[in-house]
Order: structure tokens, then C-alpha cells, then sequence
């Protein structure tokens, strides 16, 4: 069942719907138009681009180095080439 995520149409809202709220929802259940707290217009937004940014932020080369991660590339057969961080330059190769 996928979750929606609805946010108040006319904020403020109430301690639900002010700054927005999640909802486990059946495919068939139609989408909700008020806020079931306090009855306030909501719209549901689509989608979750809190998870796609994070996990492409992550993958930054920047990023990887600051938390301690070393990344390498591939070059050639078992030979990898570091790209960023604080491991050996090369590995693998002669
Ligand atoms: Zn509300």
C-alpha cells in the first residue's frame, strides 16, 4: 500500500495537517481533500522527493570524502583508480 503525503491547502492547519502529514492508503481509497483532524482543505502530493535527492546527494563525490568513504573507479581489469578520499591511490594492477 503505498503512503501519500498531503499538505494543508490554507496553513496554518492543526497539530496534524500543519506541516503536512502522511497517510497509508489503499490504491482503490480516493485521495483526501480535508484534513480528517480539523477538516481543513489538504492536497495530496505526489511522489517522494525527499528520498531521490538524499540518496543522489549521497552519491557526491564531496560527500563520500567528508564522511570518511573512499570511492574508486574502475580502469582497468581488477584495477581501480581512487576518485576521492582518503584510502590508497591505486588498487589492484602492478
Ligand atoms: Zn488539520
Amino acid at each position: 500500500m503505498p503512503i501519500h503525503e498531503y499538505v494543508p491547502l490554507e496553513p496554518p492547519g492543526c497539530a496534524l495537517c500543519c506541516y503536512g502529514f502522511e497517510r497509508l492508503e489503499r490504491l482503490s481509497d480516493a485521495a483526501l481533500t480535508h484534513c480528517t483532524a480539523c477538516g481543513a482543505p489538504v492536497r495530496r502530493v505526489l511522489g517522494a522527493p525527499a528520498i531521490t535527492t538524499g540518496g543522489a546527494h549521497l552519491l557526491r563525490e564531496g560527500h563520500l570524502a567528508k564522511n570518511g568513504f573512499t570511492q574508486y573507479r574502475k580502469v582497468g581489469k581488477g584495477h581501480y583508480e581512487k576518485t576521492t578520499g582518503d584510502g590508497p591511490d591505486t588498487i589492484g594492477g602492478d
